[in-house]
């Protein structure tokens, strides 16, 4: 069996679910589990009215709440002409059930609350999708995510209970495709579900991570994520022009390049589909007959260059004041309120009497800095840009050091990063 995976852009409104249901109608000649994000920028919606709620502005989240009711009404009057049609009703009793848990308090526990009500969105593309493609003739069931993924109860960012989720799917999923009458599956990426029930969600972007999980726990042929792009480009088209596909690339190299944080998949996605050696495609819904990426245990890669940029940089210089070397001593320090602050080191770099991180800009970088000043010499540089270049060769180490001053350089043999001072131009 494969594994489809269609995020928010593919389902966005009725054309695009359209065309989703004709890919699926294209493959449904196999056994497939689907596993569908929510419609667009659902879940930037459910966000903001999760944040609403819990801060108690009524006006605002009822607001939002019924800007998601008319975006997702106006899909399903597009798509279904019958209007007696069952998915009506389920809809409306999926809105039901979330503003009846917008009339309760909220808890104390934003993440908890986030999870409930962010939810939706999943659960609503889930039922359109799964109905839809039932009526037009594609035998399909439904299934519940929050049912079969199983996750402790770190909400926003559950880490999955493996041999539970493992046992789950392959009892309730797997019995789906023993005999010839299978239906399509489809499900929602992105949620699980604790022991007691409750809603959890696997991180923003994670419904790449629960096709995943599907394809390890079904032993499934291949896992594809259809997208707007042709498959895996070398680069961020969003900053980069002239782009090129790379068609074939390892898990490995796919790894390092979600490392050093090019958004091409979530990071977590790789390593069951490694484990069980299942190749992932990436094709682009748009040009569903093209040929696409694809990942999976190649011993050669791709040897064409990759650029991933990261924004909003931060680069400090710490120096100790008594003039000592930097050492395991002062290191241990550093990276304790480092850690303390949740801050993430992109680089690090040291030299005799100083070492120099680059870390994302989070909100409490100044009190990061002010404990750092008690003990050291602190200088630092904001709004960096941090380059990567996979592959790098002359060229591509030319296009990059042109877009500003260099401020920090670091090489090995497949990899080099700048830290760069953006030049106006
Ligand atoms: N809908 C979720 C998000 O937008 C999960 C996903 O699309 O992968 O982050
Ligand atoms: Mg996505």
């Amino acid at each position: 069996m494969k594994v489809f995976k269609f995020g928010g852009a593919s389902v966005k409104d009725a054309a695009n679910i359209k065309n989703m249901a004709a890919i699926v109608k294209a493959y449904s000649t196999e056994p497939l589990l689907v596993v569908v994000s929510a419609m667009g920028k659902t879940t930037n919606l459910l966000e903001k009215l999760a944040k609403a709620y819990y801060d108690g502005e009524e006006t605002v989240y009822k607001e939002l709440f019924s800007q998601l009711k008319n975006q997702h009404r106006v899909v399903i009057e597009d798509l279904f002409e019958d209007k007696r049609h069952a998915v009506f009703s389920d809809f409306e009793n999926l809105m039901e059930e979330l503003q009846d848990s917008l009339q309760e308090p909220s808890s104390e526990n934003f993440d908890y609350e986030y999870d409930q009500i962010v939810s939706y969105g999943e659960l609503l593309s889930s039922k359109i999708v799964a109905a839809y493609l039932n009526y037009i003739g594609l035998a399909s069931s439904w299934m519940d995510a929050r049912r079969l993924v199983r996750t402790n109860n770190v909400y926003r960012e559950g880490t999955v209970d493996w041999d539970a989720t493992l046992s789950k799917i392959q009892r309730k999923v797997m019995v789906n495709y023993a005999d010839e009458k299978w239906k399509i599956v489809v499900t929602q990426g992105f949620i699980g579900g604790t022991s007691e029930g409750l809603t959890t969600t696997l991180g923003r972007e994670g419904s790449d991570f629960s096709a995943a999980i599907f394809a390890f726990s079904l032993n499934a042929e291949s896992v594809t994520i259809w997208k707007d792009v042709e498959g895996l480009l070398n680069a961020d088209p969003k900053q980069f022009a002239n782009t090129v596909k790379l068609d074939k690339i390892s898990y490995q190299e796919a790894i390092e390049l979600a490392y050093y944080g090019a958004s091409i998949i979530h990071p977590k996605t790789l390593k069951p589909l490694q484990n069980k050696n299942i190749p992932l495609y990436v094709k682009s819904f748009v040009h569903p007959s093209a040929e696409g990426s694809i990942i999976g245990s190649f011993a050669k890669n791709t040897k064409v260059p990759c650029y991933i940029c990261k924004q909003s940089q931060v680069l400090i210089s710490i120096m100790p004041k008594d003039f000592s070397f930097i050492a395991e001593e002062n290191l241990s320090t550093i990276f304790a309120l480092v850690a303390h602050f949740g801050v993430k080191i992109n680089l690090m770099q040291n030299s005799a009497i100083s070492f120099s991180i680059c870390v994302d800009d989070k909100y409490n970088m100044p009190d990061l800095i002010e404990e750092l000043q008690t003990e050291f010499f602190v200088k630092y540089n904001t709004d960096m840009e941090l380059y990567t270049i996979r592959h790098y060769d002359k060229n591509s180490i030319a296009e990059i050091t042109r877009k500003g001053e260099v401020l920090l350089e670091q090489k090995n043999r497949s990899t080099v990063q700048y830290v760069i001072r953006k030049t106006e131009q």
